[in-house]
Formats: C-alpha cells, structure tokens, sequence
C-alpha cells in the first residue's frame, strides 16, 4: 500500500503541476525517487497507470530515476552508503545517522502535449 499512496500525491502533484503550466495531455513523467523509500517501481507504475485512467495524464509515460542511499553518522562523521533500511553506522556503531540522500520522492520532468 506505500506505493499506492505515493501514486496518489504522485498523481495530484503532476495534475497541479499540469494546470500550472496550461494543461494540455501528459506525455511523460519524471520523477527522482531515493533507495531508501524502498519503492518498487513496477507497483508504482501499475498503481500510477490505474490511477490516472480517464484523466489527461492516462498513458503518460513513467520515468523513475533512482538515487542511491548515503548516509553521515551524527558521532564520528562517517559518510556511509545506506544498503538497507537501517541507520546505523558501519564505524562505530551509532544510530545518531542523518540521511544525506536516498530520501528524495521528487516530480523533477513534466512533458505536455499542449
Ligand atoms: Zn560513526
């Protein structure tokens, strides 16, 4: 069900951004998604597909751009890249991590047919 609710705000940012920009018919759809959302793009997709039926973004075409999760540790300042879902350091241990990137969840290309 992650993947639907992100289909959801997915779908109404791209029709905000659509009016936006005068409307017209979406041909693509670019968005930067991180590894640390741990989405899996097929469902996405699908979801999307579903979801923007009968709508002016139906048969748009879904580009997902992924970006690798990293991570820095709060206590010795180790740069880590994040392999799962948890933050804590490969150094020293500590679980005061702050994500550097692998968050994103970003509408970065809209492509309209006006
Ligand atoms: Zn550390």
């Amino acid at each position: 069900m992650h993947e639907l609710s992100i289909a959801q705000a997915l779908v109404e940012q791209v029709e905000a951004a659509r009016l936006a920009n005068g409307g017209g018919r979406v041909v693509s759809v670019e968005i930067r998604v991180g590894e640390w959302r741990q989405v899996v793009p097929e469902i996405l997709k699908s979801y999307f597909d579903h979801l923007s039926k009968g709508t002016p973004m139906e048969a748009a075409r879904l580009e997902i751009d992924h970006v690798a999760a990293s991570a820095r540790c709060g206590s010795c300042s180790e740069v880590f890249a994040l392999d799962d879902i948890f933050l804590i350091c490969p150094a020293c241990g500590s679980r005061a991590c702050e994500l550097l990137t692998g968050g994103e969840l970003d509408l970065v290309g809209l492509e309209l047919d006006t």
